[in-house]
């Protein structure tokens, strides 16, 4: 998901429109936005779809006055599957000292007994969402202001948080000790501020990058005031290394890191470690394409568009059931005959999860008439599920839980199959060293099976770490 807030500004709306239009990479499905105006009240306006054909319009936007506001754009991980619009974030709670809006990026882990636990005490529950829960411990919590609130809210949850929310004169932006997803903080004009998933959203209202939150961090802006506290233990940084594979826009800077330059450097490391005598290399579109173009550039083979996208259909992965998937490929991507045509084509996509994505493209790829196919991935095999945000099938549908490297080359029949090493990945975010394994600088759970934070809803399911 993708969570971005304003205070300070005229029409704050207006801006986190756009803020989460850059975001829509992070979730598609629905967007919601929450404002405030001293004499309108708090205003709310929840959709599905795409932001650019909800938040545009006029006659919604003025619904939506005030120079405080909140916005979120929505990718289920959690809660019912498909379209539920109870399940559209923010979330708003009416409290004894005036009302509150959250936006929640990431999975809690212990969502589920916190619920049960809410339930039995009486908590009446309006959506199916793990994020709903902070609300409800928000109301059990005697604290006199809404911050504090919050705080002792979120000391009970466990999991990955990054949280834009707002009261009526606040904004608030809080980071999980572990800083699993990402959430920085951008000054507008004078005394505006704004919080974003990413600075691609900062780029987009013309805010400058001031820094990230930390991990562990909550900011609280008023009156053009920042005032930090860090109430959550000894943090520690495991960013999601996902992200800077897959999840985030490669113009978006992370940990002071170009998101695009650690892709490139994964196509460079992923030329040294696995090279192959070939003709073109050819991106999966768009997650592949700096990274093809790092192993293009290492290995001196030429770089092209074998495959190209429709720029009218989003990120298929979070389309979500199976069958919409399915089509996905053929709608989203169609090869350039004239160019493969015999042809040793390397393709280079981000992951493999599933693998039906690279069978399919496989097949299209030799339809064309290509004499050989290599696939370079990205990243290390998928082989666990995230329980932070990103959904990941569980293990019986990961390629890579259930087969060796050279099963996974035979399934998805091609010539050759590599995926980049983690130290690989690590060197090409900017770990010199590679991944520390004492104390890995990341998350990379996905990959590792090493979680950071023990899944305990999933664990008391049977889950096996
Ligand atoms: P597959 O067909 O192997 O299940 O899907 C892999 C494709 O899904 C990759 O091309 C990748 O770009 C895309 N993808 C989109 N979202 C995700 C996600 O949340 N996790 C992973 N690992 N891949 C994703
Ligand atoms: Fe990111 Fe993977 Fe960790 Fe999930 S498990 S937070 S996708 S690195
Ligand atoms: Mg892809």
């Amino acid at each position: 998901c993708g969570v971005f807030g304003v205070i300070g500004v005229a029409d704050a709306a207006n801006f986190v429109a756009l803020g989460m239009h850059a975001l829509q990479h992070r979730g598609q499905e629905a967007g919601g936005i929450v404002s405030y105006d001293a004499r309108e009240g708090f205003n709310s306006a929840r959709r599905f779809g795409y932001v650019r054909d909800n938040f545009t319009k006029a006659s919604l936007m003025e619904t939506l006055p005030g120079d405080l506001a909140i916005g979120h754009v929505r990718y289920s991980t959690a809660g019912a599957k498909g379209a539920v619009i109870r399940d559209v974030q923010p979330f708003f709670g009416e409290f004894s000292m005036g009302g509150c809006a959250i936006a929640h990026n990431g999975n809690l882990t212990n969502a589920a007994s916190l619920r049960r636990e809410l339930i039995e005490r009486g908590s009446i529950f309006q959506s199916g969402s793990d994020s709903e829960c902070i609300i409800h411990l928000m109301a059990r919590s005697i604290q006199k202001n809404l911050s504090e609130r919050i705080k002792d809210a979120l000391r009970r949850v466990e999991g990955a948080f990054s949280i834009v929310a707002m009261t009526r004169t606040k904004l608030i932006g809080v980071r999980d000790a572990l800083g699993v997803r990402p959430l920085v903080l951008g000054r507008i004009g004078e005394k505006g501020y704004a919080l974003s998933s990413e600075t691609c959203g900062l780029d987009i209202i013309g805010a400058e990058f001031v820094r990230e939150i930390e991990p562990g961090e909550m900011v609280v802006i008023s009156d053009g005031v920042i005032e930090s506290t860090r109430p959550f233990g000894a943090p520690q940084s495991r960013f999601c290394i996902f992200e800077h594979v897959y999840f985030s826009r490669p113009d978006s800077i992370i940990n002071g890191r170009s998101v695009y330059q650690t892709r490139h450097q994964i196509g460079v490391e992923l030329a040294r470690e696995a090279p192959v005598e070939a003709d073109l290399v050819c991106p999966v579109p768009d997650s592949g394409t700096p990274a093809a173009i790092g192993f293009s550039e290492q290995s001196g083979i030429p770089f092209a568009f074998g495959i190209v996208r429709n720029q009218y259909v989003g990120r298929t992965f979070i389309e979500p059931t199976e069958q919409i998937r399915n089509m996905g490929v053929r709608l989203k991507l169609n090869v350039n005959r004239a160019l493969i045509k015999g042809k040793r084509v390397v393709l280079v996509d981000d992951s493999v999860v599933r693998g039906t994505t690279s069978r399919k493209i496989k097949d299209m790829i030799l339809d064309a008439g290509a004499a050989e196919v290599h696939f370079r991935i990205a990243s290390p095999p998928t082989a666990w599920p995230c329980f932070y945000g990103v959904d990941t099938p569980e293990r019986s549908k990961l390629l890579a839980a259930n087969m060796t490297v050279e099963e996974m080359r035979d399934w998805i029949g091609v010539d050759s199959l590599n995926f980049v090493s983690l130290d690989g990945l690590y060197r090409a975010a900017g770990e010199a060293t590679g991944r520390n394994a004492a104390c890995p600088q990341f998350c990379d759970a996905c990959f590792s099976g090493s979680y950071p934070v023990a899944p305990s809803d999933q664990i008391e399911n049977g889950f096996q770490m």
